[in-house]
């Protein structure tokens, strides 16, 4: 009976309390956002036992045309269905539409704001020279696929139709599950001028030789990835959604001027023929080396960039699994190599690059290749192919199967030729060299769908990538990973949550990139610790290699196999914009009292002395009083005040502690320190607390207190502290390792925020009349 009154009466409480603001439950499980898990994909985030995905292998002859800028090529698809579903059409992509006047990205393009394009107020934020170049170059260049046709294996011509960046082709007969299809394209198209157009492709042109250098990818048209989650992914290219694409082999063929090397993905099938004896000795040499072996050298390059060869040559590349393929040609290579051996890893890492990339690539691409591999090695899987590249070129930094494309150079002086390099030049090559080639794991073989989740590469490879940067050098420069870089951002306005499409991401660099990895680093290190983290994190990557996750994988992997419910966390830091901001509000100190009379009645004398003397009596002090000029007016009450002792307290105390059992009696007299912390959630982001906790005596100590705290009451908290001397201090988060972006109410007692004021001079006013009478400045003196 008393139970279900005591029931009703609970019931009646929460009814009303739901009718002044609902309970935001930060740990409702993920389930009703999440993908009902499947024959395809298992709850526990693994690929289950009907899982499949389509393959497409590739035979391509491809000749670069140098002087007209343009490429043209034949290539022969064999697509496999392994779905359980009859196809009626294929889809491909052809990228290179964008670059179309009138594709979809540049009709979609709107000013970043009215200010920055008329009024900017800093460098920055302006339109530059090569912006409005870019634009207006942009509505001129004939870019864009010409198809010239698409064929059967036999021969006859097949239906197709264009829509902007994809491509239909109607199959004569419906291709059943299990059944593959092999069909012809002819193509070409003109090479964008990277520098002037953009892309993540294109060629450079270097005024000094008048060589160029160029940087070949979304070059064929490539099969649109069919799977379980969506069926075609062929969302328009619009320029930030990536590639989505299936695994096969690759057989491709590339006609080059005969002084040209070649940097490709695939290993080369005909050293023989496009290579000297010399090189092919150094490339022998290099396999085993443990510095860079350089196969052709700048003096070579530097003189093969005085003539132009009349002749071709053609380059013989296979790959193995890849989902894409890409190349770079130039006579302006420099060529270095070293192979790197480890486990089920045996890869050539190698460099190409014109002599403007010296001194910076000599010494730094390479070792960045190989140490990227070491690195993600540890924490995804052995590297599987036989190559890694690193090619210096117009691109600024892009990845392809086992070839990436990357941009810093050092700088020449245009008067003297000096040659330099800047601080940010050394640590963005080291670092874009690690970020491109580490996006071999992600998403190259763990390949999920970039088109739609940018995260999911990005921001898991530049994750991995702070891990390799931590690793190269103490206090790397970057500011990436660590969850305190991310602070700003995530007080920033204009946000959206990370689980948004590609395209439809405002901030992308802090959304995609930076966002994820400080968020991984807060689950690393604040959540699971590195064990459990480093375990699950791996076991996603063993899981999903050579095949394609989504993010509710992802999410259910690292929950499986680190046995922790994160549904919070990816709530919160994935599908929220919510941040992360404790504020420690209040504390009370609850000494335990021992119902001791004499100590008691000490402490609270001790209490009263305690406080401050008023005012009314200070001012008083030295009075002659009544009693002091006639004593015989005092009485006993003159001598004890309110804490003296009575002999009625201490029989009182006896017979209270009479009944005690021992163990009550101790837990009287232990002495410890309770305290009541009461903490509010101001960011909405839940977190686990990290305390330093300061004693009187000047000990230290963290205590670390898991997410769950806030199961009840997500947004104020009171949390006991126990402690076995006087607390003087609390400090919420002292490592600032939870992206907490307001320090200032993190400590108790509060602490001060220093900060400099600047002081600037008043400007004078303009003065025409003076700058009319300024002597005009001869035009040969104007040099200085
Ligand atoms: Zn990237």
């Amino acid at each position: 009976m008393k139970r279900i009154h005591v029931g009703l009466a609970a019931l009646c409480l929460s009814a009303s309390a739901f009718a002044a603001e609902p309970f935001d439950d930060k740990f409702r499980q993920l389930e009703e956002l999440l993908p009902s898990a499947n024959q395809y994909r298992t709850a526990s985030g693994a690929p289950g036992h009907a899982y499949w995905q389509q393959r497409a292998d590739y035979t391509i002859r491809t000749t670069l045309d140098e002087a007209n800028r343009a490429l043209s090529g034949s290539g022969q698809v064999t697509y496999h269905n392994n779905s359980p579903d009859t196809l009626h059409y294929l889809w491909l992509q052809l990228d290179q539409n964008i670059y179309k006047p009138n594709s979809d990205a540049r009709m979609t393009l709107t000013a970043p704001s009215r200010e920055a394009w008329g009024r900017a107020r800093s460098d920055e934020e302006g339109m530059k020279f090569e912006g409005l170049r870019g634009i207006l170059a942009g509505r001129d260049f004939d870019g864009g696929f010409k198809i010239a046709a698409v064929k059967t294996a036999g021969g006859a011509p097949l239906k197709y139709t264009v829509n902007q960046t994809m491509m239909r082709i109607d199959l004569q007969q419906p291709l059943k599950p299990g059944e593959k299809f092999t069909f012809s394209i002819d193509w070409s198209y003109k090479i964008n001028e990277q520098k002037v157009l953009g892309g993540r492709s294109g060629y450079e042109y270097f005024a000094e030789d008048k060589n160029a250098l160029f940087e070949i990818a979304q070059w064929f048209p490539r099969m649109a990835a069919y799977y379980d989650v969506y069926g075609w992914q062929h969302k328009q290219f619009l320029g930030s959604g990536e590639f989505t694409l299936e695994f096969g082999d690759y057989d491709v063929q590339i006609t080059v001027p005969a002084d040209h090397i070649v940097a490709s993905t695939g290993e080369l099938q005909n050293p023989n023929e496009v290579l000297t004896a010399t090189q092919r000795e150094r490339l022998a040499k290099a396999r085993t080396s443990k510095t860079p072996v350089v196969i052709v050298t700048q003096a070579e390059a530097e003189q093969a960039e005085k003539s132009v060869a009349k002749g071709t040559k053609t380059w013989h590349f296979k790959a193995k699994n890849v989902r894409d393929f890409a190349w770079a040609s130039s006579r302006k290579f420099i060529w270095d190599a070293q192979g790197y051996k480890k486990d089920g890893t045996n890869v050539m890492a190698m460099s190409y690059y014109p002599k403007e990339g010296n001194p910076l690539w000599e010494k730094y691409s390479t070792a960045a290749i190989v140490h990227t591999i070491e690195q993600y090695n540890k924490y995804s899987f052995d590297y599987p192919y036989p190559t890694a590249i690193s090619v210096n070129g117009p691109v600024g930094g892009m990845e392809y199967p086992m070839i990436s494309f990357n941009g810093p150079r050092p700088v020449k002086d245009k008067k003297t030729g000096e040659i330099t390099y800047t601080k940010r030049a050394k640590y963005g090559l080291i670092g874009v060299v690690i970020h491109e080639v580490g996006h071999n794991y992600y998403p190259m073989i763990i390949n999920s769908d970039e088109r739609q989740w940018t995260w999911m590469d990005e921001g898991l490879n530049t994750f991995v990538q702070s891990l390799a940067q931590e690793a190269w050098e103490e206090n790397y420069p970057t500011g990436r990973g660590d969850p305190r870089f991310i602070v700003d951002y995530m007080r920033s306005k204009n946000q959206v949550p990370i689980m948004t499409n590609s395209e439809s991401l405002l901030q992308f660099g802090n959304n995609a990139y930076a966002k994820p990895a400080a968020a991984l680093n807060v689950l690393r290190e604040t959540v699971l610790g590195r064990e459990l983290f480093d375990y699950a994190f791996r076991e996603y990557a063993r899981r999903w290699k050579f095949k394609r996750p989504t993010p509710a994988d992802f999410f259910r992997t690292m929950e499986d196999a680190s046995g922790t419910d994160l549904d919070w966390f990816w709530r919160g830091w994935f599908y929220t914009t919510d941040a992360v901001d404790v504020s420690i509000d209040g504390i009370t100190e609850y000494g335990v009292s021992t119902k001791n009379p004499e100590v008691e009645k000490a402490w609270k004398k001790a209490q009263h002395d305690g406080e401050p003397v008023s005012i009314i009596d200070q001012r008083n002090k030295g009075m002659v009083r009544k009693v002091d000029e006639q004593p015989h007016l005092k009485d006993f009450y003159n001598e004890h005040d309110d804490f003296t002792v009575t002999n009625a307290d201490r029989n009182k105390f006896a017979e209270q502690t009479a009944d005690l059992e021992q163990w009550e009696k101790d837990l009287l007299a232990q002495g410890k320190h309770l305290y009541l912390v009461d903490f509010s959630n101001l960011g909405g982001l839940v977190t686990p607390l990290v305390l330093q906790i300061e004693l009187k005596s000047g000990k230290k100590y963290i205590e670390r207190i898991p997410a769950e705290v806030w199961r009840y009451s997500p947004k104020k908290i009171t949390k006991v502290i126990v402690t076995d001397e006087p607390l003087v201090s609390l400090v919420q988060d002292p490592n600032w390792e939870t992206a907490d972006i307001d320090q200032s109410n993190n400590a108790w007692p509060r602490k001060i925020t220093p900060s400099r004021l600047e002081l600037f001079k008043s400007r004078p006013a303009e003065n025409m009349m003076k700058d009319f009478n300024t002597p005009l400045k001869q035009k040969d003196a104007k040099k200085e």
